[in-house]
């Protein structure tokens, strides 16, 4: 095979053959297919597209890229979760000890926060001694004695996509669907769970803006899982305001710790319950979503879900005694309140400008390997829908000096539209897609 005829084909709109693409695959993982044609084909699929055959292929052939992870020696049932990134989106921090106390599994391998897109693995590293880096006995040693790990991915799991993900990252093809879909889901199934909730996230501050895209990405992914035989489930949920209240990282662990002692931010809290209850129902220790629901929040009332989650970041090399007192956790300098200049209905707050106010502050970062502050950070006091009064709180701004924390309140200022009319409240999710 020539990679020359393989970008042709696909060019002029042709069906590529499974063995053509984990041909393609092995030498783009090898290095054997040069960087420029790995970009020319990835160019070919954004404009040509793929078959659902071509992209479950294409998934296969990544996964078989590197390692997959055997999790058959725990003795139940193993469900992960998949968010496509939001603001604020501290829901496996919540979810994840719920699922484990529900007698599931939840082994996870996350990622770091990259532009406006904040990552779980720096929010656990607000928490002193967690370690992110498990080899993979330290990985099994932590699941299946807390029932959660959630640590960085391996170099060696589905390294094909690490590869392709960084040419599309500087060809303009990330948005392609099938690609999109493939990557998500070779990671996913290379993890080795045998069930997935995917999180769908729709808006201002998500890589899908409509729901009718974010239903086609959602159906691809479906699809993929059933044609590897892993049961998928997706949730398409809001990320047009940010998820919760806090934006940042130990601002995000507290306001997690605050859902999982049974109080938080309304919103979140429904959004966590309506991920864990479809996570109960394919780990199948619910027989309805209903009743699914119901013990999600018996489990976060009752505190089970707390007393696991202490265990997992125990267990995981965190410091218990900062997360049994929050006050403990990295806290910034100043804290300023941002007012509002009007009175009015909130039209929006827009994601997307309050995660890059927060980059801004420190908690994110802008390249790859950059340090963050995981101190600072935005608590959103006002959502979608409220009724506000001049000289209301807005925002308040968790920042290192005077001078960052009046840079940020100005961009907050201009993130929040107000209406002279009632705006009807955004909900957590759109819809939920089952198979
Ligand atoms: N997340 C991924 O892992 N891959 C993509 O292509 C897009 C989002």
């Amino acid at each position: 095979m020539r990679a020359v005829d393989i970008i042709a084909k696909k060019r002029d709109g042709g069906a590529l053959g499974s063995a053509e693409i984990a041909w393609f695959v092995d030498g783009l993982t090898s290095g054997d297919i040069a960087d420029y044609q790995v970009a020319a084909w990835a160019m070919a699929v954004l404009l040509r597209g793929m078959s659902d055959r071509e992209t479950i292929d294409l998934t296969t052939a990544m996964v078989n890229s590197g390692e997959v992870i055997d999790l058959s020696s725990l003795d139940g049932r193993v469900v992960d979760k998949h968010s496509t990134g939001g603001v604020g989106d501290k829901t496996t921090l919540v979810v994840a000890p719920v699922v484990a106390a529900a007698g599931l599994y939840v082994a996870k391998m996350s990622g770091r926060g990259l532009g406006f897109s904040g990552g779980t693995l720096d929010k656990l590293e607000s928490v002193a001694g967690y370690n992110v880096n498990l080899g993979l006995d330290a990985y099994m040693r932590v699941v299946s004695q807390a029932g959660v790990v959630v640590a960085g991915q391996t170099a060696d799991l589905a390294p094909a996509d690490g590869k392709l993900y960084a040419l599309r990252d500087v060809t303009a093809t990330v948005p392609s669907l099938p690609l999109i879909a493939s990557s998500i889901m070779s990671k996913k199934i290379a993890g080795g769970a045998n069930a997935i909730v995917l999180d769908v996230k729709i808006g201002r501050g998500a890589f899908m803006a409509s729901i009718e895209a974010a239903r086609e990405l959602a159906e691809m992914m479906i699809r993929i899982g059933e044609g590897v035989g892993r049961r998928v489930t997706a949730v398409l949920s809001d990320m047009n305001q940010p998820l919760g209240s806090a934006v940042g990282n130990a601002i995000e662990v507290k306001e997690a710790i605050a859902t999982l002692k049974g109080g938080g931010p309304v919103m979140f809290r429904e959004h966590c319950v309506e991920v864990a209850a479809e996570m109960l129902l394919l780990g199948e220790v619910a027989d309805n979503p209903e009743a699914a629901r119901m013990r999600v929040s018996e489990l976060l009332s009752g505190g089970q879900a707390w007393e696991r989650f202490v265990a997992w970041i125990g267990a995981q090399g965190g410091d218990t005694g900062q997360v049994e007192n929050p006050d403990r956790l990295p806290s910034a300098p100043i804290r300023r309140q941002v007012l509002a200049n009007d009175e009015g209905h909130v039209a929006q707050v827009d994601a997307r400008e309050v995660a890059l106010t927060a980059v801004a502050l420190g908690a994110g970062r802008e390249k790859k390997g950059e340090p963050i502050d995981h101190c600072v950070g935005v608590e959103v006091l006002c959502r979608v829908g409220d009724s506000i009064e001049a000289g209301q709180p807005l925002f308040v701004v968790h920042a290192q000096s005077e001078k960052a924390a009046q840079a940020a309140t100005q961009r907050l200022v201009r993130s929040v539209r107000l209406a002279d009319e009632a705006v009807e409240l955004l909900p957590a999710v759109y819809e939920v897609i089952r198979r």
